[in-house]
């Protein structure tokens, strides 16, 4: 499941879930007064650790900017003319690496003897990777200079929001462990359509064909390559769309807590190959039917999504 703050955690156990595939680090970020240091930070990531007990939990760093304004922020700076587009998410953590730092200290110091899997977000190049994983590496040194404990197993991954990535997948595969497809923010660079416009949000379908063609098309490299693949974008809460990414192969899928219960159900009820051979005929689709041809397999096989 999809989490953020505390609350949350109770949800994993009552949803059902398996573990959490989003983390979001910055809801803690934006509900605190300033920004939290090493201590706090470590003291919220055990926390979160403790609750999870032997569920993995998937930590994004930090991603503020975009549509996650920090109240405390410098409010001196000239904001970007397209935010989702400037400077955000990583692209902060690199210009200010202290800021980064801090945090994936805080996160290894509350993972000291067990497993810690930390993604960094709105990964464009794979050189923007090399370098946050070369922070990582320092705290790492660091941990190890002064005797702290390091976690058991440690899992280093991106979030693929960004296309430009796709070309670079060859150069990105042996580095990472795994990969969480952000389809939000996929969906919204790769049609240009801003994804809070409401003007827009019946336009583009993450059910057309191009969109499915092209996650279809990145779960067989994952899979090829041995790296874990899931999607947390909010396609994936929606039964009728988890069903197509189901049929499209992937086995790993990150929702909000309240949408695991009815997604087990439609899976239950689901033929896997069916829908998959179903599908094959639907990625040269070239107008907006893939939907409700969808649905009409769904309904043929007697459960309403
Ligand atoms: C996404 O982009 O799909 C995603 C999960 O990140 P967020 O919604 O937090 O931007
Ligand atoms: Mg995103």
């Amino acid at each position: 499941m999809n989490a953020g703050l505390l609350l949350d955690l109770p949800h994993l156990e009552d949803s059902g879930a398996e573990g959490i595939g989003l983390f979001r680090t910055e809801l803690q970020f934006i509900v605190q007064p300033g920004l939290p240091g090493v201590k706090e930070q470590t003291e919220i990531y055990t926390r979160i650790l403790d609750e999870a007990a032997d569920k993995p939990v998937m930590f994004r760093t930090l991603y503020i900017g975009g549509d996650k304004i920090l109240p405390y922020q410098d409010g001196s700076r000239t904001p970007d003319e397209n935010p989702a587009m400037g400077w955000r998410a990583i692209r902060v953590g690199l210009d200010r690496p202290a800021l980064l730092r801090t945090q994936l200290r805080a996160l290894l110091h509350a993972a000291a003897g067990r497993h810690l899997a930390v993604m960094f977000p709105m990964v464009a190049e794979v050189s923007e990777f090399i370098v946050a994983r070369r922070i990582l590496d320092l705290e790492l040194t660091r941990l190890a200079r002064r005797n702290v404990p390091a976690p058991s197993k440690l899992e280093v991954g991106v979030m693929f929001e960004v296309p430009a990535l796709i070309w670079q997948l060859e150069q990105l595969m042996p580095l990472i462990d795994f990969v969480a497809i952000g389809s939000n923010d996929l969906a919204q660079f790769l049609f240009a359509a801003d994804r809070a416009s409401p003007r827009l949000s019946e336009r583009y379908d993450v059910l057309a064909p191009g969109f499915l063609r092209l996650l279809h098309s990145l779960v067989e490299r994952f899979n090829e390559a041995g790296v874990r693949v899931s999607l947390c974008g909010e396609m994936a809460g929606k039964p009728l769309d988890a069903m197509a990414l189901i049929g499209i192969g992937f086995r790993s899928l990150s929702v909000a807590p309240s949408a695991v219960g009815p997604i087990k159900l439609m899976i239950r009820r689901l033929d896997v190959g069916e829908l998959s051979a179903y599908m094959e005929n639907l990625y040269d689709s070239a107008d907006h039917s893939v939907r409700e041809k969808l649905k009409d397999f769904a309904l043929d096989h007697g459960f309403v999504v």
